[in-house]
Protein backbone atom coordinates (compact mmCIF):
# COMPACT_ATOMS: atom_id res chain seq x y z
CA UNK A 1 0.00 0.00 0.00
CA UNK A 2 1.40 3.29 -1.25
CA UNK A 3 2.67 5.64 1.96
CA UNK A 4 -0.20 8.82 2.61
CA UNK A 5 -0.60 11.04 5.10
CA UNK A 6 -3.99 10.30 6.75
CA UNK A 7 -6.72 12.90 6.07
CA UNK A 8 -9.06 13.55 8.79
CA UNK A 9 -12.81 12.61 7.40
CA UNK A 10 -14.18 15.87 8.23
CA UNK A 11 -11.59 17.24 5.92
CA UNK A 12 -12.48 15.69 3.16
CA UNK A 13 -16.41 17.16 3.10
CA UNK A 14 -14.62 20.82 3.31
CA UNK A 15 -11.14 21.02 1.57
CA UNK A 16 -12.24 21.21 -2.28
CA UNK A 17 -8.29 20.91 -3.08
CA UNK A 18 -8.27 17.16 -2.47
CA UNK A 19 -11.13 16.43 -4.99
CA UNK A 20 -9.77 13.90 -7.15
CA UNK A 21 -6.34 13.21 -5.94
CA UNK A 22 -5.46 9.89 -3.72
CA UNK A 23 -5.91 10.08 -0.12
CA UNK A 24 -5.41 7.81 2.90
CA UNK A 25 -8.07 7.36 5.76
CA UNK A 26 -8.31 5.71 8.72
CA UNK A 27 -10.97 4.90 10.58
CA UNK A 28 -14.00 2.25 12.12
CA UNK A 29 -16.62 0.57 9.83
CA UNK A 30 -19.73 1.49 10.51
CA UNK A 31 -21.85 -0.74 8.04
CA UNK A 32 -21.02 -2.63 4.88
CA UNK A 33 -23.28 -3.42 2.18
CA UNK A 34 -22.63 -5.13 -1.07
CA UNK A 35 -23.82 -6.10 -4.69
CA UNK A 36 -22.58 -8.36 -6.98
CA UNK A 37 -19.51 -6.09 -8.30
CA UNK A 38 -19.41 -3.52 -5.61
CA UNK A 39 -19.61 -2.93 -1.70
CA UNK A 40 -19.96 0.09 -0.13
CA UNK A 41 -18.27 1.10 3.35
CA UNK A 42 -19.31 3.51 5.82
CA UNK A 43 -16.52 4.40 7.41
CA UNK A 44 -15.80 6.95 10.50
CA UNK A 45 -12.58 8.44 12.31
CA UNK A 46 -14.97 10.42 15.03
CA UNK A 47 -14.10 14.01 13.29
CA UNK A 48 -17.43 14.28 12.26
CA UNK A 49 -20.67 12.75 12.52
CA UNK A 50 -20.75 12.11 8.75
CA UNK A 51 -19.12 8.89 7.48
CA UNK A 52 -17.53 9.37 4.39
CA UNK A 53 -18.68 6.31 1.93
CA UNK A 54 -15.96 3.89 0.74
CA UNK A 55 -16.79 2.69 -3.04
CA UNK A 56 -15.06 -0.79 -3.49
CA UNK A 57 -14.86 -2.18 -6.99
CA UNK A 58 -14.17 -5.85 -7.25
CA UNK A 59 -12.57 -5.53 -10.63
CA UNK A 60 -9.63 -3.19 -8.47
CA UNK A 61 -9.85 -5.27 -5.39
CA UNK A 62 -11.12 -8.62 -4.56
CA UNK A 63 -14.33 -9.70 -2.43
CA UNK A 64 -11.90 -11.69 -0.91
CA UNK A 65 -10.01 -9.21 0.33
CA UNK A 66 -12.36 -7.16 2.37
CA UNK A 67 -14.01 -10.25 3.60
CA UNK A 68 -12.56 -8.97 7.33
CA UNK A 69 -13.98 -5.88 6.69
CA UNK A 70 -17.01 -5.95 9.01
CA UNK A 71 -18.32 -3.61 11.15
CA UNK A 72 -16.77 -2.00 14.13
CA UNK A 73 -13.04 -3.58 12.31
CA UNK A 74 -10.79 -1.02 11.32
CA UNK A 75 -9.47 0.07 7.98
CA UNK A 76 -6.85 1.69 6.60
CA UNK A 77 -7.53 2.83 2.46
CA UNK A 78 -6.31 4.33 -0.04
CA UNK A 79 -8.06 5.58 -3.23
CA UNK A 80 -9.62 9.12 -5.32
CA UNK A 81 -11.67 11.25 -3.32
CA UNK A 82 -14.57 12.01 -6.19
CA UNK A 83 -17.60 13.72 -6.02
CA UNK A 84 -20.74 11.29 -5.33
CA UNK A 85 -22.27 9.88 -7.81
CA UNK A 86 -25.60 9.09 -5.01
CA UNK A 87 -27.43 12.12 -3.97
CA UNK A 88 -26.96 11.39 -0.38
CA UNK A 89 -23.34 12.19 0.45
CA UNK A 90 -21.08 14.78 -1.37
CA UNK A 91 -18.08 12.91 -1.86
CA UNK A 92 -16.54 9.44 -1.60
CA UNK A 93 -13.87 7.40 -2.27
CA UNK A 94 -13.07 5.27 -5.00
CA UNK A 95 -10.52 2.64 -3.27
CA UNK A 96 -7.55 1.65 -4.56
CA UNK A 97 -6.29 -0.15 -1.97
CA UNK A 98 -7.81 -1.35 2.11
CA UNK A 99 -5.88 -2.75 4.71
CA UNK A 100 -7.28 -4.10 7.62
CA UNK A 101 -5.95 -2.89 10.97
CA UNK A 102 -8.18 -4.71 13.47
CA UNK A 103 -10.67 -7.17 12.59
CA UNK A 104 -13.90 -7.02 14.87
CA UNK A 105 -15.40 -10.72 14.68
CA UNK A 106 -18.94 -10.12 13.99
CA UNK A 107 -20.04 -12.94 16.33
CA UNK A 108 -18.69 -11.15 19.00
CA UNK A 109 -18.20 -7.75 18.38
CA UNK A 110 -21.54 -5.97 20.54
CA UNK A 111 -22.30 -3.32 18.40
CA UNK A 112 -24.53 -4.31 15.67
CA UNK A 113 -25.28 -1.78 12.60
CA UNK A 114 -28.62 -1.12 14.36
CA UNK A 115 -30.18 0.91 17.26
CA UNK A 116 -28.98 -0.23 20.14
CA UNK A 117 -30.73 0.74 23.34
CA UNK A 118 -29.15 3.46 25.71
CA UNK A 119 -29.12 1.07 28.71
CA UNK A 120 -27.40 -1.29 26.67
CA UNK A 121 -24.70 0.81 25.86
CA UNK A 122 -23.93 1.82 29.22
CA UNK A 123 -23.11 -0.82 30.30
CA UNK A 124 -20.51 -1.10 26.84
CA UNK A 125 -19.43 2.41 27.87
CA UNK A 126 -16.03 1.15 26.35
CA UNK A 127 -17.44 0.91 23.22
CA UNK A 128 -20.66 3.58 22.86
CA UNK A 129 -17.89 6.29 21.57
CA UNK A 130 -18.17 4.34 18.51
CA UNK A 131 -22.19 5.36 18.25
CA UNK A 132 -23.46 8.06 16.50
CA UNK A 133 -25.24 9.42 19.44
CA UNK A 134 -22.11 8.91 21.40
CA UNK A 135 -19.47 10.19 19.48
CA UNK A 136 -21.53 13.69 19.06
CA UNK A 137 -22.15 13.73 22.62
CA UNK A 138 -18.43 13.93 23.38
CA UNK A 139 -17.25 15.94 20.85
CA UNK A 140 -20.09 18.53 22.07
CA UNK A 141 -18.34 18.00 25.76
CA UNK A 142 -15.09 19.12 24.08
CA UNK A 143 -16.78 21.78 22.50
CA UNK A 144 -18.28 23.42 25.70
CA UNK A 145 -15.21 22.36 27.95
CA UNK A 146 -13.26 24.85 25.05
CA UNK A 147 -16.21 27.38 25.06
CA UNK A 148 -16.10 27.83 29.06
CA UNK A 149 -12.46 28.28 29.14
CA UNK A 150 -12.68 30.43 26.06
CA UNK A 151 -15.50 32.85 27.87
CA UNK A 152 -13.22 33.41 30.61
CA UNK A 153 -10.31 33.70 29.09
CA UNK A 154 -11.68 36.35 26.94
CA UNK A 155 -13.76 38.25 30.03
CA UNK A 156 -9.81 38.09 32.28
CA UNK A 157 -10.40 35.56 34.43
CA UNK A 158 -7.75 33.28 35.84
CA UNK A 159 -8.64 29.72 36.09
CA UNK A 160 -8.02 28.51 39.96
CA UNK A 161 -6.69 24.43 40.61
CA UNK A 162 -8.69 24.48 44.18
CA UNK A 163 -7.82 21.34 45.83
CA UNK A 164 -9.41 17.59 45.07
CA UNK A 165 -8.35 16.35 48.51
CA UNK A 166 -10.02 18.15 51.20
CA UNK A 167 -10.12 18.22 54.96
CA UNK A 168 -13.61 20.43 55.45
CA UNK A 169 -16.99 19.63 55.12
CA UNK A 170 -17.64 23.30 55.74
CA UNK A 171 -19.95 23.37 52.48
CA UNK A 172 -22.30 21.09 53.92
CA UNK A 173 -23.25 20.09 50.22
CA UNK A 174 -23.53 17.06 50.61
CA UNK A 175 -21.97 13.29 51.69
CA UNK A 176 -18.24 13.23 51.43
CA UNK A 177 -16.67 10.40 50.43
CA UNK A 178 -13.43 9.37 52.51
CA UNK A 179 -9.93 9.81 51.29
CA UNK A 180 -7.84 7.36 53.79
CA UNK A 181 -5.01 5.35 53.51
CA UNK A 182 -5.83 3.61 57.29
CA UNK A 183 -5.98 0.04 57.24
CA UNK A 184 -9.78 -0.86 57.39
CA UNK A 185 -8.96 -4.17 59.11
CA UNK A 186 -7.00 -2.47 61.84
CA UNK A 187 -8.18 0.82 62.88
CA UNK A 188 -6.15 2.63 65.32
CA UNK A 189 -8.18 3.98 68.03
CA UNK A 190 -8.24 6.68 70.46
CA UNK A 191 -10.63 5.52 72.63
CA UNK A 192 -12.92 3.00 72.34
CA UNK A 193 -15.04 3.93 69.32
CA UNK A 194 -12.91 6.69 68.14
CA UNK A 195 -10.49 6.77 65.23
CA UNK A 196 -7.35 8.22 65.63
CA UNK A 197 -7.17 10.44 62.39
CA UNK A 198 -3.93 11.77 63.63
CA UNK A 199 -2.49 8.46 62.56
CA UNK A 200 -4.03 8.98 59.23
CA UNK A 201 -1.92 9.95 56.52
CA UNK A 202 -2.69 13.58 56.03
CA UNK A 203 -2.92 13.51 60.14
CA UNK A 204 -6.50 15.16 60.18
CA UNK A 205 -9.95 13.13 58.49
CA UNK A 206 -10.20 14.05 54.49
CA UNK A 207 -12.29 13.73 52.01
CA UNK A 208 -12.88 14.27 47.92
CA UNK A 209 -14.21 17.83 47.76
CA UNK A 210 -17.89 18.61 47.01
CA UNK A 211 -16.85 22.07 45.24
CA UNK A 212 -14.11 24.22 45.10
CA UNK A 213 -15.57 27.71 45.72
CA UNK A 214 -14.07 28.60 49.45
CA UNK A 215 -10.93 27.95 48.05
CA UNK A 216 -11.89 30.35 44.63
CA UNK A 217 -13.29 32.82 47.21
CA UNK A 218 -9.72 33.46 48.84
CA UNK A 219 -7.98 33.57 45.24
CA UNK A 220 -10.69 36.08 43.93
CA UNK A 221 -9.83 38.08 46.84
CA UNK A 222 -6.44 39.18 45.20
CA UNK A 223 -7.08 38.41 41.56
CA UNK A 224 -10.38 39.34 41.58
CA UNK A 225 -12.03 37.35 38.98
CA UNK A 226 -11.32 33.63 39.21
CA UNK A 227 -12.99 30.03 37.56
CA UNK A 228 -12.40 26.99 39.17
CA UNK A 229 -13.02 23.99 36.50
CA UNK A 230 -12.69 20.67 38.46
CA UNK A 231 -14.02 17.89 39.50
CA UNK A 232 -16.56 17.59 42.57
CA UNK A 233 -18.33 14.40 44.54
CA UNK A 234 -21.08 13.70 46.09
CA UNK A 235 -21.62 10.64 47.70
CA UNK A 236 -25.88 11.38 48.01
CA UNK A 237 -27.24 8.54 47.11
CA UNK A 238 -30.15 9.97 44.92
CA UNK A 239 -30.51 7.67 41.88
CA UNK A 240 -31.69 10.27 39.58
CA UNK A 241 -31.41 11.26 35.86
CA UNK A 242 -29.60 14.38 37.28
CA UNK A 243 -27.09 13.37 39.67
CA UNK A 244 -23.72 11.67 39.66
CA UNK A 245 -21.47 10.41 42.56
CA UNK A 246 -18.46 12.24 40.63
CA UNK A 247 -19.37 15.49 38.35
CA UNK A 248 -17.38 18.64 36.82
CA UNK A 249 -18.62 21.83 37.77
CA UNK A 250 -17.58 25.59 36.92
CA UNK A 251 -17.39 28.03 40.01
CA UNK A 252 -16.60 31.47 38.76
CA UNK A 253 -15.78 33.79 41.95
CA UNK A 254 -15.72 37.74 41.02
CA UNK A 255 -14.62 40.58 43.68
CA UNK A 256 -16.64 43.59 44.04
CA UNK A 257 -19.98 41.68 42.56
CA UNK A 258 -23.10 41.98 44.13
CA UNK A 259 -25.94 39.54 43.31
CA UNK A 260 -27.31 40.98 40.59
CA UNK A 261 -23.47 41.31 38.67
CA UNK A 262 -23.50 37.94 39.53
CA UNK A 263 -27.21 36.87 37.89
CA UNK A 264 -25.71 39.22 34.63
CA UNK A 265 -22.56 36.96 34.51
CA UNK A 266 -24.19 33.62 35.11
CA UNK A 267 -27.00 35.04 31.88
CA UNK A 268 -24.51 36.19 29.94
CA UNK A 269 -22.61 33.09 30.91
CA UNK A 270 -25.11 30.39 29.94
CA UNK A 271 -25.98 32.14 26.93
CA UNK A 272 -22.54 32.40 25.14
CA UNK A 273 -22.50 29.01 25.63
CA UNK A 274 -25.91 28.08 24.00
CA UNK A 275 -24.77 30.46 21.27
CA UNK A 276 -21.25 28.74 20.69
CA UNK A 277 -23.00 25.20 20.42
CA UNK A 278 -25.17 26.53 18.14
CA UNK A 279 -22.43 27.95 16.11
CA UNK A 280 -19.97 25.63 15.88
CA UNK A 281 -21.83 22.11 16.56
CA UNK A 282 -24.24 21.93 13.96
CA UNK A 283 -23.98 18.75 12.28
CA UNK A 284 -24.36 17.53 15.66
CA UNK A 285 -26.77 19.42 16.55
CA UNK A 286 -28.49 18.51 13.74
CA UNK A 287 -28.60 14.81 14.55
CA UNK A 288 -29.28 14.67 18.28
CA UNK A 289 -32.22 16.78 17.09
CA UNK A 290 -33.35 14.02 14.98
CA UNK A 291 -32.59 11.29 17.45
CA UNK A 292 -34.40 13.13 20.15
CA UNK A 293 -37.47 13.77 18.08
CA UNK A 294 -37.40 10.16 17.18
CA UNK A 295 -36.87 9.24 21.07
CA UNK A 296 -40.09 11.34 21.35
CA UNK A 297 -43.14 10.53 18.96
CA UNK A 298 -44.00 7.71 20.77
CA UNK A 299 -45.09 9.89 23.70
CA UNK A 300 -47.99 11.48 24.60
CA UNK A 301 -48.08 15.54 22.49
CA UNK A 302 -47.92 16.88 26.46
CA UNK A 303 -44.84 14.83 27.46
CA UNK A 304 -42.57 15.64 24.56
CA UNK A 305 -39.63 17.48 25.12
CA UNK A 306 -39.12 20.47 22.48
CA UNK A 307 -37.31 20.22 19.37
CA UNK A 308 -33.69 20.60 20.52
CA UNK A 309 -32.27 23.48 18.36
CA UNK A 310 -35.55 25.47 18.02
CA UNK A 311 -35.58 25.10 22.28
CA UNK A 312 -31.72 26.21 22.60
CA UNK A 313 -32.34 29.39 20.24
CA UNK A 314 -35.50 30.34 22.34
CA UNK A 315 -32.97 30.36 25.32
CA UNK A 316 -30.78 31.96 23.62
CA UNK A 317 -32.93 34.61 23.23
CA UNK A 318 -35.06 34.96 26.14
CA UNK A 319 -34.48 36.69 28.75
CA UNK A 320 -34.52 34.86 32.15
CA UNK A 321 -37.40 35.34 34.51
CA UNK A 322 -35.89 36.87 37.72
CA UNK A 323 -38.28 36.28 40.70
CA UNK A 324 -37.90 35.60 44.44
CA UNK A 325 -38.29 32.55 46.27
CA UNK A 326 -41.41 34.36 48.26
CA UNK A 327 -42.83 35.36 44.52
CA UNK A 328 -42.11 31.39 44.03
CA UNK A 329 -44.05 29.91 46.43
CA UNK A 330 -47.09 31.96 45.66
CA UNK A 331 -47.53 31.29 42.43
CA UNK A 332 -46.71 27.42 43.18
CA UNK A 333 -49.30 27.45 46.25
CA UNK A 334 -51.86 28.50 43.70
CA UNK A 335 -50.84 26.57 41.18
CA UNK A 336 -53.20 22.95 39.63
CA UNK A 337 -50.84 20.47 40.68
CA UNK A 338 -49.94 21.86 44.06
CA UNK A 339 -53.59 22.22 44.74
CA UNK A 340 -54.51 19.05 43.12
CA UNK A 341 -51.88 16.97 44.97
CA UNK A 342 -50.34 16.56 41.27
CA UNK A 343 -46.91 17.63 42.88
CA UNK A 344 -45.01 14.41 45.11
CA UNK A 345 -43.92 17.11 47.50
CA UNK A 346 -46.59 19.30 48.39
CA UNK A 347 -45.84 22.72 49.33
CA UNK A 348 -47.57 23.76 52.65
CA UNK A 349 -45.40 26.94 52.80
CA UNK A 350 -43.11 29.52 52.94
CA UNK A 351 -39.62 27.44 54.12
CA UNK A 352 -40.21 24.56 51.49
CA UNK A 353 -37.26 23.40 50.10
CA UNK A 354 -38.03 23.53 45.68
CA UNK A 355 -38.02 19.99 44.21
CA UNK A 356 -37.27 19.15 40.65
CA UNK A 357 -40.82 19.08 40.22
CA UNK A 358 -41.81 22.86 41.19
CA UNK A 359 -38.57 24.25 39.54
CA UNK A 360 -39.92 22.86 35.95
CA UNK A 361 -43.21 24.00 36.53
CA UNK A 362 -42.23 27.35 37.02
CA UNK A 363 -39.77 27.32 34.13
CA UNK A 364 -42.06 24.93 31.67
CA UNK A 365 -45.49 25.70 32.55
CA UNK A 366 -45.77 29.16 34.00
CA UNK A 367 -42.62 31.57 32.93
CA UNK A 368 -41.78 29.41 29.45
CA UNK A 369 -38.63 30.89 30.05
CA UNK A 370 -35.50 30.07 32.58
CA UNK A 371 -36.13 31.43 35.89
CA UNK A 372 -33.87 32.95 38.48
CA UNK A 373 -34.82 32.57 41.58
CA UNK A 374 -33.30 34.74 44.58
CA UNK A 375 -33.35 34.94 48.28
CA UNK A 376 -34.03 32.16 49.73
CA UNK A 377 -34.71 31.15 53.53
CA UNK A 378 -31.71 31.13 55.28
CA UNK A 379 -32.19 27.55 56.73
CA UNK A 380 -31.95 25.85 53.25
CA UNK A 381 -29.17 27.57 52.07
CA UNK A 382 -25.49 27.56 53.27
CA UNK A 383 -23.97 29.50 56.12
CA UNK A 384 -21.42 31.71 53.35
CA UNK A 385 -24.34 33.17 51.64
CA UNK A 386 -24.69 37.07 52.58
CA UNK A 387 -27.14 37.54 54.75
CA UNK A 388 -30.30 39.88 53.70
CA UNK A 389 -31.80 42.63 56.44
CA UNK A 390 -34.75 41.18 56.93
CA UNK A 391 -32.88 38.44 59.23
CA UNK A 392 -34.57 35.35 57.35
CA UNK A 393 -33.19 34.92 53.93
CA UNK A 394 -29.80 34.99 52.28
CA UNK A 395 -28.74 36.20 48.89
CA UNK A 396 -29.03 33.18 46.74
CA UNK A 397 -29.60 32.77 43.37
CA UNK A 398 -30.47 29.52 41.96
CA UNK A 399 -31.10 29.31 38.21
CA UNK A 400 -33.88 26.94 37.17
CA UNK A 401 -33.91 25.33 32.74
CA UNK A 402 -36.17 23.72 30.69
CA UNK A 403 -36.04 19.82 31.09
CA UNK A 404 -33.45 20.03 34.20
CA UNK A 405 -34.51 22.39 37.23
CA UNK A 406 -31.36 23.44 38.92
CA UNK A 407 -28.33 23.95 36.25
CA UNK A 408 -26.65 26.71 38.47
CA UNK A 409 -26.54 27.78 42.50
CA UNK A 410 -24.77 30.41 43.43
CA UNK A 411 -24.90 33.61 46.13
CA UNK A 412 -23.25 36.86 46.82
CA UNK A 413 -21.23 35.80 49.76
CA UNK A 414 -21.37 37.18 53.35
CA UNK A 415 -18.14 39.37 53.88
CA UNK A 416 -18.94 40.89 57.25
CA UNK A 417 -16.39 39.50 59.53
CA UNK A 418 -19.22 39.28 62.85
CA UNK A 419 -22.12 38.36 60.89
CA UNK A 420 -20.20 35.28 59.38
CA UNK A 421 -18.66 34.98 62.43
CA UNK A 422 -21.62 34.49 63.99
CA UNK A 423 -23.39 32.16 61.72
CA UNK A 424 -20.41 29.31 61.86
CA UNK A 425 -20.55 29.54 65.74
CA UNK A 426 -24.77 28.78 65.21
CA UNK A 427 -23.69 26.01 62.93
CA UNK A 428 -21.52 24.43 64.86
CA UNK A 429 -18.93 24.36 62.21
CA UNK A 430 -15.34 23.88 63.82
CA UNK A 431 -12.94 27.47 63.80
CA UNK A 432 -10.25 24.49 63.05
CA UNK A 433 -11.80 23.99 59.47
CA UNK A 434 -12.82 27.42 58.74
CA UNK A 435 -10.35 30.24 60.59
CA UNK A 436 -8.66 30.94 56.84
CA UNK A 437 -11.43 31.40 55.49
CA UNK A 438 -12.97 33.96 58.39
CA UNK A 439 -9.34 35.77 58.06
CA UNK A 440 -10.74 36.52 54.67
CA UNK A 441 -13.26 38.63 56.04
CA UNK A 442 -10.89 40.55 58.49
CA UNK A 443 -8.18 41.24 56.23
CA UNK A 444 -9.24 43.82 53.16
CA UNK A 445 -12.96 42.39 53.03
CA UNK A 446 -15.03 43.13 50.05
CA UNK A 447 -18.27 41.65 48.48
CA UNK A 448 -17.98 39.27 46.56
CA UNK A 449 -20.44 36.68 44.68
CA UNK A 450 -20.22 33.54 42.70
CA UNK A 451 -21.43 30.52 41.67
CA UNK A 452 -21.15 27.17 40.29
CA UNK A 453 -22.43 25.42 37.23
CA UNK A 454 -23.15 21.87 36.81
CA UNK A 455 -21.24 20.71 33.62
CA UNK A 456 -23.31 17.42 32.85
CA UNK A 457 -26.34 19.41 33.49
CA UNK A 458 -25.21 21.89 30.92
CA UNK A 459 -24.65 19.16 28.94
CA UNK A 460 -28.06 17.48 29.33
CA UNK A 461 -29.72 20.54 27.92
CA UNK A 462 -27.24 21.33 25.78
CA UNK A 463 -27.56 17.65 23.91
CA UNK A 464 -31.19 16.75 24.75
CA UNK A 465 -29.64 13.75 26.46
CA UNK A 466 -32.74 12.68 28.98
CA UNK A 467 -29.73 10.78 31.52
CA UNK A 468 -26.48 12.42 32.91
CA UNK A 469 -25.12 9.09 32.56
CA UNK A 470 -25.03 9.57 29.04
CA UNK A 471 -23.50 13.15 28.57
CA UNK A 472 -20.32 12.15 31.27
CA UNK A 473 -18.12 9.32 29.55
CA UNK A 474 -17.52 6.87 32.60
CA UNK A 475 -20.30 8.07 34.43
CA UNK A 476 -20.17 6.80 38.54
CA UNK A 477 -23.20 5.98 40.48
CA UNK A 478 -24.59 4.28 43.34
CA UNK A 479 -23.47 1.31 42.90
CA UNK A 480 -22.11 1.81 39.30
CA UNK A 481 -18.29 2.35 38.88
CA UNK A 482 -17.23 -0.01 36.06
CA UNK A 483 -14.88 0.89 33.26
P1 LIG B 1 -29.60 19.59 43.57
O1 LIG B 1 -30.59 20.26 44.49
O2 LIG B 1 -30.08 19.47 42.15
O3 LIG B 1 -29.05 18.32 44.13
P2 LIG B 1 -27.55 21.23 44.75
O4 LIG B 1 -28.39 22.28 45.38
O5 LIG B 1 -27.03 20.13 45.58
O6 LIG B 1 -28.37 20.61 43.48
P3 LIG B 1 -25.24 22.93 44.40
O7 LIG B 1 -24.62 22.42 45.63
O8 LIG B 1 -25.77 24.32 44.39
O9 LIG B 1 -26.39 21.92 43.92
O10 LIG B 1 -24.23 22.70 43.17
C1 LIG B 1 -24.14 23.60 42.07
C2 LIG B 1 -24.54 22.93 40.77
O11 LIG B 1 -23.88 21.68 40.60
C3 LIG B 1 -26.00 22.59 40.67
O12 LIG B 1 -26.75 23.69 40.26
C4 LIG B 1 -26.01 21.50 39.63
O13 LIG B 1 -25.93 22.06 38.33
C5 LIG B 1 -24.71 20.77 39.89
N1 LIG B 1 -24.88 19.55 40.70
C6 LIG B 1 -25.10 19.45 42.03
N2 LIG B 1 -25.13 18.18 42.45
C7 LIG B 1 -24.90 17.42 41.34
C8 LIG B 1 -24.79 16.01 41.13
N3 LIG B 1 -24.90 15.14 42.14
N4 LIG B 1 -24.54 15.59 39.87
C9 LIG B 1 -24.40 16.47 38.85
N5 LIG B 1 -24.50 17.81 38.99
C10 LIG B 1 -24.75 18.29 40.22
MN1 LIG C 1 -27.67 18.07 45.68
Amino acid sequence: MKKLLRTKICDLFTDESKYNKEVNVKGWVRTKRGSKNVAFIALNDGSTINNIQIVVDFNIIPEKDISKVTTGASISVNGILVESQGSKQKVEINASSIIVLGEANPEEYPLQPKKHSLEFLRENAHLRFRTNTFSAVFRIRHAMTFAIHKYFNDKGYYNIHTPIITASDAEGAGEMFRVTTLDLKNLPLYDEKNIDFSKDFFGKETSLTVSGQLEAELAALALTQVYTFGPTFRAENSNTTRHLAEFWMIEPEIAFADINDNMDIAEDFLKYLIKYALDNCNDDLQFLSKRLADEEKNKKMQDRAPELIGKLKSVYESDFERITYTQAIEILLKSKPNKNKKFAFVIEGWGADLQSEHERYLVEKYFKKPVIITDYPKEIKAFYMKQNDDGKTVRAMDILFPQIGEIVGGSQREEEYDKLNSIIKEQNIPEKDIWWYLQTRKFGTVPHSGFGLGFERLMLFITGMGNIRDVIPFPRTPKNAEF
